[in-house]
């Protein structure tokens, strides 16, 4: 069967020196791996198509276990993302997440535009790199089913603007006075980071990437949205860990 679809390269391994199975964030389909036989002879007649961080429109011949490339036709580059370690190191952990959350094909536009809206902000540098990762990691989680519920307390169902603490474990937020009710780790959000998070939760994608955050607010911020994300995940990041070494953090 032949299938017609854009998608981006996300991983790659080059097997036995000439072939390389790739993995593809695509349209429709969800995360596909796919051979790319003879890879080296097709980088000459198809430039870097189907090299790591390439959008492109593929063509795949689906057999009954695996998927051929047949062919790549590139729309947008973002190769430049090599040249700094700290960016590339960022969109690798992107691109862990995605793996690590396996993708259904109901959401893979979804995350799809996520991704490449990202990888642009990144490269642009028109966005705070931490904020763009905690951004990212907050509706990649929500687009895989663990949108945490940030409308109000579990308990007594308050519906204050500040005052919260996150359950990460449970997903969703208690008050000062229902939080002796769980045994569960929890982070303590201040407003600004409750209403970040809601925001993000609950826009469009093109709006989520633009609210306003002071710097008291950025820490706080940020690492409720990684601890959210380690919780999820449940099991060590290394493209985290890598991140985290090359920014000092
Ligand atoms: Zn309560």
């Amino acid at each position: 069967m032949i299938i017609k679809t854009s998608g981006i390269v996300i991983f790659e391994q080059t097997i036995l020196e000439k072939d390389k199975l790739l993995t593809i964030l695509t349209k429709k389909e969800g995360l596909i791996r796919a051979f790319a036989k003879g890879a080296k002879n097709f980088l000459r007649c198809n430039s870097s198509a189907f090299s790591l961080f390439c959008y492109s429109d593929f063509i795949l011949y689906k057999t009954k276990n695996s998927y051929n490339l047949g062919e790549a036709c590139s729309i947008k580059y973002f190769f430049d993302l090599r040249y700094n370690l700290e960016k590339l190191s960022l969109a690798e952990y992107f691109c862990e997440l995605i793996i690590n959350l396996s993708v259904q094909p109901q959401e893979s536009n979804k995350i799809l535009r996520l991704m490449l809206n990202s990888l642009h902000f990144l490269l642009e540098e028109t966005l705070d790199k931490s904020i763009l990762k905690s951004i990212f990691e907050i509706r990649i989680l929500c687009a895989s089913g663990y949108s945490p519920n940030l409308c109000c307390c579990k308990k007594c169902l308050s519906r204050k603007d500040d005052g919260f603490y996150l359950v990460s474990i449970e997903g969703c937020i208690y008050c000062k006075k229902c939080l002796y009710t769980t045994k569960n780790r929890f982070i303590e959000l201040s407003r600004g980071t409750l209403l970040a998070l809601r925001h993000i939760v609950s826009s469009s994608l093109e709006k989520a990437f633009y609210f306003s955050l002071s710097e008291e607010n950025k820490r706080n911020f940020c690492k409720t949205c990684e601890e959210y994300t380690i919780s999820c995940i449940e099991k060590k990041i290394n493209t985290l860990v890598f991140y985290k070494q090359i920014c000092k953090i």
